[in-house]
Order: structure tokens, then sequence, then C-alpha cells
């Protein structure tokens, strides 16, 4: 192929075209190929050249057969994206990296089994469905010299990936000329014996019956004149494919088929189409049950025609499909065809490609070619990304999706026990989100457990059931805990003997089916221990009660009811449970602080290095916490200061004045120590932070009466 005769072919139908852009597209691949050779012995730079020919077959626009010219160029030689911008602009250096980008994707699937989701992910990478149809023509030409490839186990391969991948995407996209042909292409590989066969009996039924296809068609165009009908008749043999494809899918011997002849009437209009069905059910016995009208209910991909079986002429079988010649573009060339008809005049209808149903929307709106292909992203899977697994195995997700998401969707064990993630060899957050093609690894550790702030992140139910589930059962266990110990030592104050089996009335009485139910109501606050108590001891609680019935129920610890009072500005804290700060350290948000779980009183908030903590601690009461960054927190906490200052008419005025400047209200104030000069005090103050109440601080210092001030 010629470069002036791939440019007078492309000229034929786009007469619009760019021919220097054209011209130095062809020079450039020939340079940088240079002696590169392929498995056949060619030059490299014939693959390019005739794969921008495919692309005039399929009557592409300029870009598309350019981008088809330097398909190769970044991938496979010391060309840059930037050169190629450089050089021929930025839509064709983008068209160039979505081809690059599918080609490097090829490498990492050695496994197709997961074939549907694989072209998901073509179509999900091809932003642009030129770099789809680019690939397409790349493919074709590799299959069509597959086999100089030596490899018999990399033949096999790339045919198996055509056939799973591309012959399925050339059949969406309605392109049945390039189907059939891979299709074909692709069996001879995989099948060759089987290939052989039928061509070899192909090949001796043609010879026995030359003339029968003429025959007949001599025969169909007779009738058809005879009804006025003006149109056009072909006849050919089917593919060995499609005839294994029938043996297979009707369970019958080569010599049982009896249809291996397809013929064809093109006709101009659709009214036309109904007449020749007409006239060819007139003139022929019709095999029954055959008949089919794609025209009325045209498939997914836009393919129409009627179909129809006859017993044709010397009493063959015969097949025949009559369209319109436009139905037979779309048929031929798929998407590519609405180039065509874009130019030549308006679409009937916007029904073409149910697949590409968004493509389309821009079509029917759009009003040149140019701005047809300016749109033409293709939106389909848009709202998923596909990620690999290391083994290569492909993981659909929902966009957006994160580390947490992809490991819950390998398996709810793995997901559990996650601890990180590497994305593309990199360490990368948890809550990063994926990108098409990431290939993911989780990091797992032994006895790990979700976190309760994955919920915040992930976009998968599967997930976030999971994570749900885990916090509500550990939840319970906590609640559960607190909820013994409060009826333990409430038993001890109320000198009874504290003894599960007494709890079994209770059980009843308030509706629970097990006794850590119940501890957990308790631990939550729905029934007091005292309530509890009553019910589990009624005689020995009766006097009691009887004296004590006008005081207020039970003191309860537990904020369940009050919820709002719960402070939701900090991490790791059980929704529900009862908390408070405290009075020791008065931690504030900002300090690094701490949980204890006490009997009777909840979760106490420390500073974690609080001097009124107990060494004695059992670890398994400490909770890990810490504050929310960046909340609308408007809670105010307590800060303690100490303070000494001299003992002069004003100093305490001083004092209140640089405190309320600051947006900070005195609350409490001790005199622990006077003397005739100075005065040690401990003051409490109303702080939204840590950081609010260093800046008290520092104000105080810098009031010359006062000599020493420091947070407790
Ligand atoms: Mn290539």
């Amino acid at each position: 192929m010629s470069q002036s005769e791939l440019i007078e072919r492309l000229k034929a139908y786009d007469p619009t075209i760019d021919e220097d852009l054209l011209n130095k597209a062809f020079a450039f691949s020939i340079k940088v190929h240079g002696a590169q050779l392929r498995e056949s012995g060619d030059p490299y730079f014939s693959h390019p050249i005739e794969v921008a020919s495919i692309l005039i077959d399929m009557k592409l626009d300029c870009y598309s057969v350019i981008t088809g010219l330097l398909h190769d160029t970044v991938e496979d030689t010391v060309v840059t994206l930037e050169e190629i911008e450089t050089l021929f602009g930025a839509e064709i250096a983008r068209l160039v990296n979505g081809v690059t980008k599918l080609s490097k994707l090829e490498l990492q699937s050695e496994e197709t089994r997961q074939a549907e989701n694989f072209r998901k992910l073509v179509i999900a990478m091809s932003s642009d469905i030129r770099v789809l149809l680019v690939k397409l023509a790349d493919r074709l030409h590799n299959m069509r010299t597959l086999h100089h490839v030596i490899a018999p186990e990399k033949r096999r391969r790339i045919a198996r990936e055509t056939m799973e991948i591309y012959v399925p995407l050339a059949e969406r996209m309605g392109i049945q000329g390039i189907k059939n042909e891979l299709e074909d292409l692709g069996f001879s590989v995989l099948n060759p014996e089987m290939h052989e066969s039928i061509k070899g009996r192909l090949g001796f039924l043609h010879k026995s019956s030359e003339s029968t296809i003429d025959t007949i068609i001599t025969d169909l165009n007779r009738v058809t004149q005879e009804a006025g009908l003006s149109c056009l008749v072909s006849g050919r043999v089917k593919t060995p494919y499609s005839i294994w494809e029938k043996m297979q899918k009707k369970n019958v011997t080569f010599e049982q088929l009896s249809d291996i002849m397809a013929f064809r009437i093109l006709v101009d209009t659709v009214a036309d189409c109904y007449q020749a069905l007409g006239i060819m059910h007139s003139q022929y016995h019709l095999v029954p049950g055959r008949f089919k009208d794609y025209i009325s209910t045209p498939k997914a991909n836009d393919y129409r025609s009627l179909h129809t079986t006859l017993i044709g002429p010397l009493n063959h079988r015969i097949e025949v499909q009559i369209r319109t010649n436009e139905m037979h573009q779309v048929s031929e060339l798929g998407v590519a065809a609405h180039w065509e008809y874009k130019k030549s005049g308006p679409l009937r209808d916007g029904k073409q490609y149910v697949w590409l149903r968004s493509l389309l929307d821009i079509l029917d709106q759009t009003s040149g070619p140019e701005e047809f292909l300016e749109h033409t992203k293709l939106e389909m899977f848009q709202d998923q990304v596909f990620c690999f697994t290391p083994k290569g195995e492909l993981i659909p997700l929902p966009k957006d999706a994160t580390p947490v998401d992809f490991a819950y969707a390998i398996h709810s064990g793995i997901g559990d026990r996650t601890v990180g993630a590497k994305i593309n060899g990199r360490q990368m957050p948890l809550r990063t989100k994926l990108q098409n093609g990431d290939q993911v690894e989780i990091i797992t550790v032994k006895n790990q457990c979700p976190s309760p702030t994955w919920e915040r992140f992930v976009v998968t139910g599967k997930a976030r059931a999971r994570i749900r589930r885990f916090v509500r059962s550990q939840q319970r266990e906590q609640f559960g805990e607190l909820g013994k110990s409060l009826l333990q030592k409430t038993c001890v104050k109320e000198g009874l003997v504290y003894s599960e089996k007494n709890f079994s009335a209770a059980l009843k009485h308030f509706h629970y089916p097990f006794i850590a139910d119940l501890f957990a109501s308790v631990g939550e606050g729905i029934h007091t221990a005292k309530e509890v108590i009553a019910v589990a001891y009624p005689t020995k609680s009766e006097d009691k009660q009887k004296n004590k019935a006008e005081t207020k129920p039970a003191e309860s610890f537990v904020n369940a009811k009050t919820p709002g009072k719960v402070p939701v500005c900090i991490n790791g804290l059980i929704p529900g449970m009862a908390m408070h700060f405290a009075g020791c350290c008065h931690p504030l948000p900002g300090d690094k602080i701490i949980g204890v779980i006490t009997t009777g009183k909840g979760v106490t908030i420390h500073t974690h290095d609080c001097e009124g903590l107990s060494l004695s601690i059992d670890p398994d009461r400490v909770l890990d916490l810490s504050w929310q960054e960046n909340t609308d927190d408007e809670n105010l906490h307590v800060g303690r200061l100490k303070v000494i200052f001299l003992n002069k008419a004003g100093s305490l005025a001083s004092m209140t004045a640089a405190i309320s400047k600051l947006q900070s209200n005195l609350i409490n104030l001790k005199i622990t120590h006077r003397t005739a000069e100075f005065w040690d005090l401990l003051v409490d103050v109303e702080v939204k932070s840590a950081e609010h109440l260093q800046n008290i601080e520092a104000a105080l210092r810098s009031i010359p009466v006062i000599n020493y001030v420091a947070r407790i």
C-alpha cells in the first residue's frame, strides 16, 4: 500500500482531509519504526500502514487514520507522547495515548475467563470511540498475520483473546465485516482441524456446484424483475466458523446442514424490503419457523434486515436476507457508518445503537461530523471502575470505590482483616479512590478488625454492611459488659447476692431471649439496673420499693436517652455509651486522649498523660480515642489553669478582661493560697480547644501583674 494510494482512497470519501499532516504521520512512522521487523520478517512500519488502510476501509476520519499510523510509536519506540503532541497536536496525542493504554492492558490479562468484565474495561478506557476502532483495526491486522507468530501458545492466546474480547466488541458496534473476519481467523487458530475440514468440504461442494450460486442468483433476479422490483442480488457460501457454530448449536453434522448458502437482496426502501419478501414467499416454498423481522425489531447493535429460509431453485435450502442499502452499510461498518449518513442526509430515527445510547444522544443533537467526533466520548460504564488483583483477576466496582471496597468484593474475610493496600505496587491510604486498570494488593493481618471509620468512605453495600455489623456487635459486647457490672454493683449496694439465675424472670418481663441482651440493654441505658433488679429479686426489694417509692429513679450514668449530649467529635467512642470528661486533667480538643471504661460510669476521658490515672488500670478497659478534625464542634469544654499574681488593685480585673477578650468565660475561681504579696488561683475557663486555652495562657502571661500561668 503506497502513501499516495492511501491518501487517494481517503480523499475519495473525505475531500477535506489535512494532507500535509497525513504525509507527515506516514514519514514519521516509517522513520521511528526504522529497522524494526515483524515476526514475519517484514519491516515493522508495514503494520501501521495496513492498520491505516483498514481504517480507510471503514471510512473513518483523517485523525483516526493518522492515529492508526502512529498507534505503536509510543509503545514500541523511543518516541514520547509529548513529541506526538508537538508534531501532531493534542487530539491525535490523546487518541494515540488511548490506544497505547489499551495495548498495555492486553499484556496484563493472561486470564480471559472474565471476558465480560474485560470488555467493559476496554470500553471504559476508550474515552473516544475512535480509540476502540483503531484498536480493532490493529487487532484485525495482527490476526491476519498471526500465522507468522512462531510460538503456538502465543498464537492461541492472541486468538482466544480475539474471540472473547474483540469479536463481541465488533459485534456490539455492529461492524459485521470485521466481526466475521476476526471470528474466522480466530477459529482457524483455535480449532485448525475443524476449520480445515469444513473448508475442504465447502471447497468440494463449491466445485461440484460451481454454477449453483450463479443459477440461483439468476433465478432470484428473474422473479423480482417480473414483479417490477429493482434490486441487487448477491450470494455466497457461509464462513467455516458460522457453519461450525450452526453445527454445534443445532447438533447436526455437516451433511445434515443444508443451508450453507446465503443470498442477499438489497433494495432502496423499507417498503421494497417487504415487497421483496412477498415475492420470495409467493414464488418459493418457505421453511416454517425461520422467518425473522429485524426491521420492525432491530437487534441491540442496530442490525436491521429481513431473514427467511426457502426451498429455492434447484430445490436447495437457501437463506435469504433482505435489506436496504443503508441497512447494509450499517451492518458492515457499524458505528462508522454514521459518519457517512450524517454527511448525506439526516438520520431517519434516533434508535441506532441501543448500547451506545449516550453516544447517539450526542449524535442527534450535533450538526456536523466534526462535532460528532469531538463529542463522541464513550460514557458506557463510566459509573464503574475495573481493577485487577495481583493474579490478574478483574474486579468490577462502582465509581469512587476504595481499596476497602475492593477487599470486601474479593472476600468478606479479607475485608475484615485489611490493614493496608498497595495500588500499582505503591502503598496508598485505604481511602484512595481506585482508577480503571489499577492493580490492587490488599495487606491483611490476622485477628484484625474492621475500623468504624471506614464506613465514611466505602461505597459498596457489601463493605458497609459488614463494617456496620461488626461495629454493632462490638458495641453490644461493650454495653453488655457495662450492664453486667452495673447490675453486680447494684446488687452489692442493695445487699443482694448476685446470681445470673435470678435474671430469668427479668428476661421474660423485658422480652429478651438471652441474658447478654438484658445486660446490653442496661449498659445502653434502656433499663436501669434497679428496674431489672426489682424484677429479678421481687420479694427482697419489695420493702425497699415501698420505702423508696417516692425517690427518683436510679441514677443512670448512661446518656443514651439524651443522645444530643453525646459528643460526636471523638473518634473511637461507641455512640450511645455514657461518657464524661475527667475532672483531673480536663481534656480539650487537640489533646491526645484515651478513654477508660469504668464500672458504673461508662467511659471517662482523660488526657493520655494524665497523672490522675492509676497505673494499674486493666488495659482491656482503655480505649484509644482521638478528636475528630475539622468538626463544627461548638461545644465548650472546661480548661483549668493555675495562676499566680501580684496582690494589687485591679489585678483580678485585668485577668478577667483578658479572658473575655479571647471569647472565653470564666466559670470558676478558687483561691488556693494567699499571702500579702501573692495569690495562688485555680481558674476554670470555657474553651473550644487546647489551642484556645493556650492562647488564653499566652494572653495572661503578657499581663505584667501575673507571675505564673500553667495548665493543670
Ligand atoms: Mn499494533
